[in-house]
């Protein structure tokens, strides 16, 4: 029996989630794939974050996800199927008749529910911080923060952190290509969101579907109130400030981004007041121009290093799919190839 294949992703996102179902999916059809996702965080899904305060459940990275390709289409049917998935709205504050999803108990659940999908098929291991990806003479090698797990070895890399992540994890191992290449992806820039998490008594009343969605707006840019989304049994609200205003303030301690944003807040709130408030950072929300290709190859020896995520196909959660579909279709096609010699 011939060696298996070893596919190491870096990152368990979407992206990472993905590209290791489709690396997997029919195993049996090709050569034996090995795949193992690392991730610096203690569960899956990355950005598709939700975080609970007392006996509040809040998304505060993603909130809810469109649909426009046929394969994202034939993948949320099946979500939607499951009970994954939900409906949540078709606009907001006016209606424009294309559905948004959430994910039921909130978008978090997404990805726990792709991990256990996959558990029969991937080893996932979580907080495991990649440090190095390194060219070895037959494989690649990616050692990790303070030697926390043993060098893997691995015939094919799908990197899914944003890409100034994955720059520092080439750039530690000698590995970030060089000329154009090298060029495109260290001035590869990400848009920076602070996002302000609120509990409030009683519950505010944003207009139906119990958020606001202001793209021009100079301080927040969205606004939900995350039972009326039914995702919480309490009432709780996630604010998302403009990108401006965010950079402006990144480096402000949380009082003060508080200070700042403290007459809006109310205005949005009205008579509800704040219980707990908490201030989450999110230094890589979304790529300032995502990349037209799905997924990147940037290396073919000692095997294939891929890049993929949301820099790539669309910085959305569609795009974070597509480029995961993407690059686990292309590694699986070249592991074909080489076991066919
Ligand atoms: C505030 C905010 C609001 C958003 N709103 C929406 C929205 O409403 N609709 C929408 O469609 N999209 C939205 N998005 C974008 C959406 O969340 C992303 O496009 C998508 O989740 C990205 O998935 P990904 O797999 O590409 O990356 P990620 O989810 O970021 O996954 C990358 C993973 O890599 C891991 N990682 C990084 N470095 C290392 C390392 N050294 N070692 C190991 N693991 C590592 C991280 O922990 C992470 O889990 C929003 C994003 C943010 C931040």
């Amino acid at each position: 029996m011939s060696e298996p294949y070893r596919v190491l992703i870096i990152g368990a996102g979407l992206a990472g989630l993905t590209a290791a179902d489709a690396l997997t999916v029919g195993a049996g059809a090709g050569p034996p794939i090995e795949v193992t996702i690392v991730d610096k965080a203690k569960g899956p899904g990355g950005r598709l974050a939700t975080r609970r305060i007392g006996g509040a459940t809040l998304d505060h990275g993603a909130q809810f996800f469109t649909v426009r390709s046929d394969d994202f289409r034939a993948r949320v049917d099946r979500w939607l199927a499951d009970g994954v998935v939900e409906e949540w709205c078709r606009g907001f504050e006016q209606t424009d008749g294309y559905p948004r999803y959430r994910a039921a108990g909130g978008m978090n659940h997404l990805g726990k529910h792709l991990a256990a999908e996959l558990a029969d098929r991937v080893t996932l291991v979580a907080r495991q911080r990649a440090e190095a990806i390194i060219a070895g003479p037959d494989r690649w090698a990616v050692t990790y923060e303070a030697a926390t797990r043993d060098v893997d070895e691995a015939d094919a890399i799908i990197a899914t952190p944003p890409i100034p992540q994955t720059v520092e994890l080439l750039r530690a191992g000698a590995a970030l290509p060089g000329g154009e290449l090298g060029e495109r992806l260290t001035g590869t820039a990400y848009h920076k969101v602070l996002a302000i998490l609120a509990t409030v008594d009683p519950a505010p009343g944003l207009p139906s579907p119990g958020a606001l969605q202001r793209p021009d707006h100079p301080i927040f840019t969205f606004v939900a109130d995350n039972q009326a989304k039914g995702i919480s049994d309490e009432a709780a609200v996630t604010f998302h400030l403009a990108h401006a205003l965010s950079a402006e303030l990144w480096d402000a301690a949380d009082d003060e981004v508080l200070a700042r944003v403290d007459d809006e807040l109310r205005t949005v709130l009205g008579p509800a007041a704040v219980t707990e408030i908490q201030v989450k950072r999110w230094r890589y929300a979304g790529p300032a121009i995502p990349s037209p290709e799905h997924s990147l190859q940037i290396a073919a020896r000692p095997g294939p290093l891929l890049l993929a995520g949301d820099a790539f196909a669309g910085a959305k959660v569609e795009g974070a799919f597509l480029s995961g579909l993407d690059a686990g279709r292309a590694v699986h096609r070249l592991a074909g190839e080489r076991a066919a010699g």
